[in-house]
């Protein structure tokens, strides 16, 4: 065997048993390949990518793309965590953040504001979120898996967890340097004003704020639900993502785009996609953003072309954030049994993507075929649609 048919099949043989032992077994007098020192063979099996590249990966270095939660620092609660990922955890995410966040029923996150807009996606169970508009309207609605909701700047919110188990949600913020831990707190701007400003802000006694806390909530467990009357603003925070028909499909899985055209308030753009064994969302980029990544779950892998002859490939998983800088030439591939679901989101009102192979196949075959050497019928078999996966 050659080194790349060598090395392709012990990878593609670690990846189907999952297993350390097997990216180890190189044969032949050969031992480059070999890694005789210490190893911690869990996280190796899991990044088979990284341990052996592919013979296409570049020798320059690329900044690392990856940033598994499960690394990620939490913040215990009784009423539930949060832990998050951003520019201190993973410093290519120069423009987006995630925070991960799990709310048992009754627990609360206090009510807060920020300078970021906040984007959010249910991964488990239900909650009641809770807001005013610009215009002062109250907004009140119930969240379930996969439905969104979009917080602009300086818009004030909670969210509280449902019965009978409360909820998870990822919450996607459009600066790289924000944190959960650095917002605007009901209970820590009123532990920093005086009793006599609020006595005559809010026209009471100065003894009717004795008890409010000296410390920041955060999260806490309460009896009382988030009530209120829902939806008196008109303006809509919530959408339910699996109402959308699949903005398209193929043989090889689906996406839904939901950005400013289908969903007025968010200026965060959503693709959420779903490609099945075997199948891979094809090679593409992004002229308009940054693009942050969620992996809901299965397993992928992604090669990221970048700039000055530096290409890697790095593994992923459920639970793993990626990232993919602006313009840069990406592919997210199933290399697992079951569905790979993961989301793409972009800073921006609107969703944009070039497809590679639309791009070739909208462009002058004669041009392209003295480029890359193929034949016309190779050129001609070029899916022409974009926004893709494959097979399709
Ligand atoms: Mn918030
Ligand atoms: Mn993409």
């Amino acid at each position: 065997m050659s080194t790349f048919t060598r090395r392709s099949f012990i990878g593609k043989a670690a990846v189907a048993i999952g297993s350390f032992t097997a990216l180890q077994k190189v044969v032949g007098a050969d031992r480059s390949k070999s890694d005789p020192g210490p190893a911690n063979p869990g996280l190796d099996g899991q990044n088979p990518d990284s341990i052996w590249p592919p013979p296409t990966d570049s020798k320059s270095l690329v900044q690392n793309f990856k940033y598994p939660f499960s690394f990620a620092n939490k913040r215990t609660y009784e009423g539930g965590w949060s832990r998050e990922v951003t520019i201190r955890e993973l410093p290519v995410s120069k423009d987006m953040a995630g925070v991960n966040m799990r709310l048992t029923a009754g627990g609360v996150r206090e009510l807060h504001w920020h300078t970021s807009g906040e984007w959010a996606i249910m991964l488990y169970g239900t909650a009641r979120i809770t807001a005013i508009d610009a215009d002062g309207k109250s907004f009140v609605a119930d969240v379930k898996k996969n439905d969104l909701w979009f917080f602009p700047s300086g818009i004030p919110h909670s969210i509280q967890g449902l019965n009978p188990d409360g909820c998870e949600f990822m919450l996607v913020f459009d600066d790289g340097e924000f944190s959960e831990s650095e917002t605007v707190l009901l209970s820590d701007a009123m532990a920093h004003l005086a009793p006599e400003v609020l006595a005559k802000n809010f026209t009471v006694g100065e003894k009717a704020f004795a008890n409010v806390p000296k410390q920041e909530l955060f999260i806490f467990q309460t009896e009382k639900s988030a009530a209120g009357a829902l939806g008196k603003s008109p303006k809509d925070f919530g959408f339910r993502t699996m109402e959308i028909q699949p903005t398209k499909q193929t043989k090889g899985g689906e996406i839904r785009i939901v950005d400013s055209r289908n969903f007025k308030v968010t200026t965060t753009a959503m693709a959420m996609v779903t490609v099945h064994p075997g199948g891979m969302r094809e090679l593409h980029w992004h002229p308009n953003a940054d693009e942050w990544q969620y992996y809901i779950a299965g397993k992928g892998r992604m090669t990221v072309v970048a700039t000055g002859n530096k290409a890697r490939t790095m593994d992923f998983q459920e639970g793993d954030v990626g990232y993919v800088q602006k313009t840069l030439l990406h592919y997210i591939e199933n290399t697992g049994d079951k569905d790979l679901i993961f989301l793409e989101m972009f800073k921006s009102s609107l969703y944009q993507e070039f497809s590679f192979s639309e791009w070739l196949a909208h462009t002058p075959s004669e041009l392209v075929m003295a480029h890359l050497k193929v034949d016309k019928a190779t050129y001609d078999a070029f899916p022409k649609n974009g926004i893709s996966i494959t097979p399709l």
